[in-house]
């Protein structure tokens, strides 16, 4: 149920089918190139894109805007402490100026990073800074029953250890959830064999908290030891483990922009402020103003209280239910923060090399002027992964007339199916990596 009610409302519009088509025409048949006021229901992202509560508004009104010793400083580093545990904090503009701020001091020419999976800002950050990153998931199918799929498998890591040398890894990292694979939570249990592992091989432990509390909740949810316990206090444990956390405020901080790295060590936290002035401004604003850190230090709060992580992540499941009721083939259970659709099985005539992921993207927004993204071939060329297409929830954003919109423009899509035809790439930036963002696209005659 929601707990929570419209106060300030923003209205949208469904451009009709005619106009929808001209605009993907336009856009080359990319979303990405799409006016936001053309798209209905906006999955692209949940990053920064959900909806803050009056309580976030009216702290905003008290940012102090001071350059240094700001009390809205103080107020996040109250709120990052109680919520989280981390006392030693250094602000950044968003989650990658956070990573690259701890990253740079972590991290030497030649060292190798493990983490459960590198979300695409870590990896490039680990390279930027000189890094292998080297992902070390467990292995599961989507079929498989295990609770928590996102989980580090820590035996990779020892294997990294015997054949690169303990030495080279200086960080080892654990992403709750793993966003890179569909939002899959990570145990508790987990999360103390990486501490483990870490201790072993003499590493600095480093969660990417970006989503902490939807980790929380599914801990909650899904592990024994932790079906009486407060979302609260499962964050504070989760994190209590950690030597080191990057935040980014667009997420679990239920902010539009903002991010945080924590550490525990005196001599890593001297480090990390100054590489934090160099990159992204002084220690008590680090690239945002004063009302910034207020909202995070709201939302974090607000983050981890029942009433809003229950209806965040099971509003996620319900898209889901909703989807597979209508016959489309879904990532299964789903994750935190989005519901991730296999486009190979849903348009099986489309061959890879003509994305099936872009084209049911473009055909969603056809269908319902519903925006989401292709993650296959399209946005990673030549990688041998599974065809999808993400679909995103801001929090706090939609309603359920909204996922019922959105199921039956799949179905809308599903009743078209054998018209369809593939994309072929007709305009691309230089670098091959970023196509997905720019690239165009027209139908394959
Ligand atoms: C979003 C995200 C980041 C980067 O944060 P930004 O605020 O987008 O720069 C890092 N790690 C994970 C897991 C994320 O989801």
């Amino acid at each position: 149920m929601r707990a929570y009610r419209a106060k300030v409302v923003e209205p949208i519009h469904l451009p009709d089918r005619d106009e929808r088509e001209a605009n993907l025409e336009s856009a080359g048949y990319n979303v990405f190139n799409l006016d936001a006021e053309d798209v209905f229901i906006d999955l692209l992202t949940d990053s920064g894109t959900g909806t803050m509560s009056d309580e976030q508004w009216a702290a905003m009104m008290r940012g102090d805007e001071a350059y240094a010793g700001s009390d809205s400083f103080k107020r996040l580093q109250e709120s990052v402490d109680d919520v989280m545990g981390f006392e030693k904090i250094v602000p950044a503009h968003q989650g990658r100026g956070a990573e690259n701020v701890l990253y740079g001091v972590l991290i030497s020419e030649g060292d190798y990073v493990p983490n459960n999976t590198h979300f695409d800002t870590t990896r490039a950050h680990i390279v930027n800074n000189g890094g292998k990153p080297v992902d070390c998931p467990i292995d599961v199918d989507a079929e498989d029953e295990e609770s928590f799929k996102g989980n580090l498998d820590p035996d990779k890591v020892r294997e990294l250890a015997d054949n690169v040398g303990a030495e080279n890894i200086p960080a080892l990292v654990v992403t709750i959830t793993n966003n890179s694979m569909a939002g899959q939570p990570v145990s508790v249990e987990n999360i103390r064999e990486a501490r483990d592992v870490a201790d072993e091989i003499d590493a600095t432990f480093v969660i990417d908290a970006c989503r902490f509390a939807e980790n929380a909740y599914f801990v909650q949810q899904r592990e024994d030891e932790f079906s009486d316990a407060s979302v609260a206090d499962i964050a504070r444990e989760e994190l209590s483990y950690a030597d080191a956390i990057v935040m980014s405020g667009k997420k679990d901080a239920l902010s539009n922009i903002g991010g945080f790295v924590g550490v525990r060590d005196e001599s890593l936290f001297e480090a990390t402020k100054q590489r934090g002035i160099l990159y992204e401004g002084f220690t008590t604003y680090g690239g945002l103003a004063g009302r910034d850190l207020e909202a995070m230090a709201v939302g974090l709060r607000e983050a981890v209280t029942e009433s809003y992580i229950e209806d965040r992540v099971e509003q996620v499941a319900e898209l889901g239910d909703l989807l597979q009721e209508a016959g489309v083939p879904i990532f299964a259970p789903t994750g935190g923060h989005a519901v991730y659709v296999d486009a190979e099985e849903f348009l099986p005539e489309i061959p890879r090399e003509e994305f099936p992921g872009q084209v049911l993207t473009c055909e969603l927004y056809r269908e319902g002027g519903v925006r989401g993204v292709e993650l296959g071939e399209f946005a990673f060329p030549g990688e041998d992964r599974p065809q999808l297409v993400r679909l995103c929830l801001p929090r706090r954003s939609y309603f359920r007339d909204h996922l019922v919109h959105i199921a039956e423009s799949f179905e809308k899509v599903a009743e078209r199916r054998d018209e369809l035809t593939g994309l072929e790439v007709v305009a691309e930036p230089e670098m091959e990596e970023l196509r997905h963002f720019s690239a165009e696209l027209e139908p394959v005659e």
